[in-house]
């Protein structure tokens, strides 16, 4: 926490709005277009419910297809399955690790050779760096398909100057309790479309039409943030700017010490723009370095410190089995090779030097089994 939180939930308190909606969850979202310059924004329970209903007001539904990132989490692509839609996946690029753009434009002459074109696109900002937005609006706009840019690791993050998920048809951002900032769990949709936003907002608040009872013509959910959750938010869009600095300089301080290691390499920073840094990732070739990266995860792991596998791919995932794929090895090798290291904003170098000798003992030790022969 940033320190204003508490100002902001006391407020909240005070005003005894301990509800879903009210004056915290206003002030939210109109702080949130005014850092971000977005024109429309609603606050909801999550990432996942924003991409929810983002899908449903385009009118995505059983039948349609929804090309989207395979190296993603998984929230970003069970709304499709919501709708009863499915998921086509398309493989990442090696200097982005997002969604590679000359694949999209491949699937989508597949879908249009069989005479129907996806409903819409999902691109993921990977770790908070971009997708190259303005590529992938080419390739769509030709065919009038709407993208959804699943923006929730790159908060704070920029493509060409603007503010992460801007030049979509709409974004979706998530306060999870991992993500570069965080109100325990929460979410927002923004877009530059007002109809699209408050079509969202009505949806999210179980539909209600106007009217003194309660009447329904729609089928909606309850997905509202609440007063207390938009509190914690508030304070915590102050400190993004802070986040953003001190995830680059962990990162900056981990390739810094690691660099020059022999099969050691770095989540590449593309051209155009500016990543968060959300998480440090390496990428590990065990024949190089010594050992693979799960025994480097293991090592951590003995020395209590937590990291993790670089988020399986989804055409790998059992769940989505016999699902389309356009391409695959990008991704499939970035998950056999790549760690994501403890990367909170609140590390100390001395804690990031305790990462780095257990790396190092890893390389040195193991050297020998993998020596080419
Ligand atoms: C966290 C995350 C989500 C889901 O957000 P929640 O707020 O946890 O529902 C979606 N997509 C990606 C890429 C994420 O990292």
């Amino acid at each position: 926490m940033g320190g204003d939180e508490i100002k902001y939930v006391q407020e909240a308190f005070e005003s005894n709005y301990i509800a879903p909606l009210g004056p915290q969850v206003d002030a939210f979202e109109r702080e949130f277009i005014e850092k971000f310059k977005i024109r429309y924004a609603v606050a909801l329970s999550s990432g996942t419910a924003a991409m929810h209903l983002a899908l449903r007001v385009l009118g995505v539904g059983p039948g349609d297809e929804v090309l989207a990132s395979s190296l993603t989490f998984i929230g970003s692509v069970t709304p499709v399955v919501f709708q009863g839609a499915t998921p086509v996946f398309i493989d990442s690029d090696c200097v982005s690790w997002n969604m590679d753009t000359e694949l999209l434009a491949e699937e989508i002459e597949l879908c249009k050779k069989r005479g129907r074109l996806p409903k819409a696109v999902i691109p993921t900002d990977i770790y908070g760096q971009c997708a190259d937005m303005d590529r992938i609006l080419a390739v769509c706009s030709e065919h009038a398909i709407p993208v959804i840019s699943d923006s929730a690791e790159a908060l704070g993050a920029t493509y060409k100057g603007r503010s992460a998920g801007t030049g979509a048809k709409a974004a979706v951002y998530s306060f999870n309790g991992n993500k570069i900032i965080t109100t325990s769990g929460g979410g927002i949709l923004a877009s530059e479309d007002e109809k699209m936003i408050s079509h969202a907002r009505f949806l999210s608040q179980q539909a209600r039409d106007p009217a003194p009872h309660y009447e329904h013509t729609q089928i909606g959910y309850n997905y509202r943030m609440s007063n207390i959750v938009a509190a914690i938010g508030r304070g915590q869009l102050k400190v993004i700017d802070d986040r953003v600095e001190a995830r680059r300089n962990i990162f900056a301080y981990y390739q810094k010490a690691l660099c020059n290691v022999s099969g050691v390499e770095f989540m590449p920073e593309a051209s155009y723009g500016r990543s968060n840094r959300w998480l440090t990732i390496i990428l590990i070739t065990p024949e190089e370095f010594g050992a693979d990266r799960e025994e480097v995860r293991v090592a951590l792991e003995r020395h209590n410190i937590e990291s993790r596998p670089v988020w399986k791919p989804m055409h790998l995932q059992p769940v989505f089995k016999g699902y389309r794929i356009r391409g695959g090895a990008v991704s499939e090798d970035l998950f056999h090779r790549g760690l994501c290291l403890p990367s909170g904003s609140a590390m100390t170098t001395g804690d990031i030097d305790r990462v780095i000798s257990v790396i190092m003992d890893c390389h040195k030790k193991g050297r020998w089994k993998y020596r080419k022969r």
